[in-house]
């Protein structure tokens, strides 16, 4: 109980402070945000309220000018007698009016013409205007036509006035009778243009013209100078625009009126829409005998939420500060613990790990070493100070500094991390290292790693050595050309050499492990394979040297001889077998020409006498259990005498004949042999009778009948035979001796014929 009390005490009184200041700095951001933003308010109202009255000023200043402009110009024209169009044109060009007075767009003249007098005036100003005529559409008493203007930019606007009664418009009468009652220009209210049909307004300021010494009275008038004045264009471009995007300015003729809009029609009056709305400032003008009352609303835009914006982010920086604050303080114990359990790990680790049989050492957060035990500082080579304070990574070879940085990361971040590196220590020699990183927390956050390292220097250089005697092993079994495998007791591949993969048709080992004979090409051999491998297997001995008639992948017949060992492991188990195999196709071939060379003649390619020899053992030894075996010996008449009278390559080409008459009356199975010049043996097995060895001499006699055609040569050979069956108890020595006495016989008894040599008894008897 008494601990839970203590527990909730401690996280409340952990939090609670961090809490209060933090809200209490919420509360004075979000009181000072307010004070802020209504300063900026009442600020920006006092900007605004300057900007209009310098606004005001301007506008009056502005027309002052415009009214003293037509002033000006009506005083010139009171003083001299006539001002003819062509000067009036020059005065205003060279004056600069337009440009001058923004808004102006015609300065122009209309006369005082009593309606006795028109027809006199027309004809006097025709002289000067062509086709000059008044343009009074009511009669009246005096008319008041427009003689000559300039226009800013368009002449004929001005031609097209010309001769037009001004005094027919009311506005303007009104206007010319006021400004020649008081001396005065004045202007028209707001009203429509005569010519445009846009629905522009304009005013005119008319001012009078009285010549001098005529007194003052709208009798003496001579005429108006006149100016049209585009409201739009002078109250927009004032101040180039600046104040137009600042304020709606609304400029009423004597009251606030829709009538008496004099500007601020075109934008929804303020004043007139909504009638509570203040204009931020108010002013009042008087301007060629008007009084214009100007309001100026403030234009909803990027000013107006400045004042909030400043507001929000002076008190947002207040919350940002209370929070930092608070953290301050909620981090404040925290911080102090750390300290201490630092302080606390630093006097055991001497304790802990001094002695410990692998190196062991500590890193802070900034990756430098904190301590470091016995053993590191003797497998680093280095002095405790030498060590301490240093980046961890300096240690490791420039290859291994990103891997260490990372690992040091993952255990910063709180991960138990497991890696080999490579360090290099005192005087550059290089140190294998398994390490072990664990990340050590106060709190919630890991303020520094304890590391294990194990020096496997010995372990990693073993491990080399044998890789590489592996490597070298398999380069040997490589570039062998025996095909070299190995496979389990299932006869499953386990690895083979390069010669065998390329006998698979097999690119990788990889294609090879994991398979049997019957996923192999010589899938239809797997079976006697499997047989083999068992033998190998359940007996324990090898099988050495199986030559074998086989298929390669490309289809063609080669011979193999396979050598088969059992794989036997440390307790004398068998665990598989181990084969070598080789193409012993050429092997094969040259043997078999060997044997052929040495057991047979050169000239005529029968068996020789030692191959014969070999033969009639072997016969004999058959006779003596199945009987039935008879010997020929024959021997070329007189050939002495053909090789004499011919020459040797002559009886060297009867040998050959001779030869192969032989063997083509003799059976396939029939032994025939050249013992040495012109002497043969047939043996003869299997014979059928005793009559049956005397049929095969004289098919040889018969053979020989027809002349020998040898080039331009033609002879007559014959032979002698002598026979001699097979009887029990002949050895091939005493058969041997019994044919060569029947040819003998044979002869003797004239040759060209055989003899059959007497049974043994009746020669022993005899
Ligand atoms: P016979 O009827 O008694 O057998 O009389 P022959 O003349 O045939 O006498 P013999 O069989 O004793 O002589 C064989 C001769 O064959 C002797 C030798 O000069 C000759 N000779 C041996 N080998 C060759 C050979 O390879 N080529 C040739 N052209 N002559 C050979
Ligand atoms: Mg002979």
């Amino acid at each position: 109980m008494g601990s839970l009390y203590q527990r909730i005490r401690l996280s409340l009184g952990a939090r609670a402070l961090p809490v209060g200041v933090f809200v209490a700095g919420v509360l004075v951001s979000a009181y000072a945000g307010m004070a802020r933003f209504e300063h900026l308010q009442a600020q920006q109202a006092a900007e605004r309220q300057d900007a209009a009255e310098d606004y005001l000023f301007l506008l009056r200043h502005r027309l002052a000018l415009y009214e003293g402009a037509n002033r000006d110009l009506a005083a010139l024209f009171s003083a001299s007698d006539a001002i003819r169009a062509e000067e009036f044109s020059a005065f205003v060009n060279a004056s600069r009016v337009f440009q001058r007075f923004d808004g102006i767009r015609v300065f122009g003249y209309v006369a005082r013409v009593p309606a006795g007098d028109v027809a006199r005036f027309e004809r006097a100003t025709r002289r000067e205007v062509a086709g000059f005529h008044l343009v009074h559409p009511l009669p009246a008493h005096e008319y008041y036509p427009v003689v000559y203007g300039e226009h800013a930019f368009d002449p004929a606007r001005t031609k097209a006035l010309q001769g037009v009664d001004f005094a027919a418009f009311p506005q303007r009468w009104a206007a010319m009778r006021e400004a020649a009652r008081s001396g005065e220009p004045v202007a028209t209210p707001s009203m429509p243009t005569i010519l445009e049909s846009q629905g522009r307004s304009i005013i005119q300021i008319f001012a009078p013209v009285v010549p001098p010494g005529s007194g003052t009275g709208p009798a003496s008038v001579k005429g108006f100078i006149f100016s049209t004045l585009y409201t739009d264009v002078m109250f927009d471009g004032l101040d180039n625009g600046r104040m137009a995007r600042q304020f709606d300015l609304e400029i009423y003729d004597g009251s606030v009126a829709p009538k008496n809009l004099v500007h601020g029609a075109a934008r929804k009056p303020h004043a007139l829409e909504r009638p509570g709305t203040a204009p931020a400032y108010a002013g009042a003008v008087r301007f060629a005998n008007r009084a214009w009352l100007i309001q100026f609303h403030a234009r909803p835009g990027a000013g107006d939420t400045a004042p909030a914006h400043a507001a929000a982010l002076f008190a947002m920086a207040g919350v940002l500060l209370s929070l930092v604050a608070a953290w301050a303080m909620a981090a404040w114990p925290r911080y102090r613990a750390r300290r201490r359990a630092m302080h606390d790990f630093s006097e055991r680790f001497a304790g802990f790990f001094e002695h410990h049989p692998f190196a062991v050492y500590a890193i802070d957060r900034q990756r430098r070493f904190l301590h470091a035990n016995h053993q590191m500082l003797k497998d680093l080579g280095v002095e405790r100070h030498a060590l301490v304070g240093t980046r961890a990574a300096d240690h490791v070879g420039i290859d291994e500094r990103g891997l260490v940085e990372r690992h040091l990361d993952e255990a910063l971040a709180g991960q138990a991390v497991a890696y080999t590196t490579r360090i290099v220590v005192a005087a550059g020699r290089k140190v294998d290292m398994s390490i072990v990183l664990i990340p050590m927390s106060t709190g919630d956050e890991v303020t520094h790693v304890l590391g294990f390292a194990e020096n496997i220097t010995e372990r990693k250089e073993a491990e080399r050595t044998l890789y590489a005697s592996r490597q070298m092993l398999q380069l040997i079994l490589d570039n062998i050309p025996q095909a070299v495998f190995w496979k389990n007791t299932d006869s499953v591949y386990e690895g083979g050499n390069r010669a065998l993969l390329a006998d698979a048709g097999l690119a990788t080992d990889a294609d090879l492990i994991g398979r049997s004979d019957a996923d192999l090409h010589w899938k239809d051999r797997a079976a006697h394979y499997r047989q083999v491998d068992l033998e190998v297997m359940q007996s324990g001995v090898a099988r050495l040297r199986m030559q074998a008639l086989d298929r390669g992948i490309d289809g063609a017949e080669r011979w193999i001889e396979t050598s088969k060992i059992p794989l036997k492991d440390g307790a004398g188990n068998v665990t598989g077998v181990l084969a070598v195999s080789e193409d012993i196709t050429a092997r094969k071939y040259m043997e078999q020409e060997l044997f052929r060379r040495a057991h047979h003649d050169s000239m005529t390619g029968l068996p020789n006498r030692g191959y014969f020899n070999g033969q009639l053992e072997q016969a004999v030894a058959r006779a003596q259990r199945h009987g039935a075996l008879a010997l020929m010996y024959f021997d070329i008449d007189r050939f002495k005498t053909i090789n004499d009278t011919h020459g040797h390559d002559v009886g060297d080409d009867v040998i050959r004949m001779f030869a192969s008459r032989v063997r083509a009356v003799v059976r396939e199975a029939d032994f025939v042999a050249r013992l040495g010049g012109d002497e043969f043996v047939l043996v003869a097995e299997g014979l059928q009778g005793p009559g049956a060895a005397a049929v095969i001499a004289q098919k040889i006699i018969d053979a020989m009948e027809p002349p020998f055609q040898l080039g331009t040569v033609t002879l007559r050979v014959t032979t002698s035979i002598g026979v001699a069956a097979f009887e029990a108890g002949h050895t091939a020595r005493t058969l041997i001796r019994a044919a060569d006495q029947a040819m003998y016989d044979a002869k003797r008894a004239g040759r060209n014929c055989f003899r059959v040599a007497s049974p043994e008894s009746d020669r022993s008897a005899a």
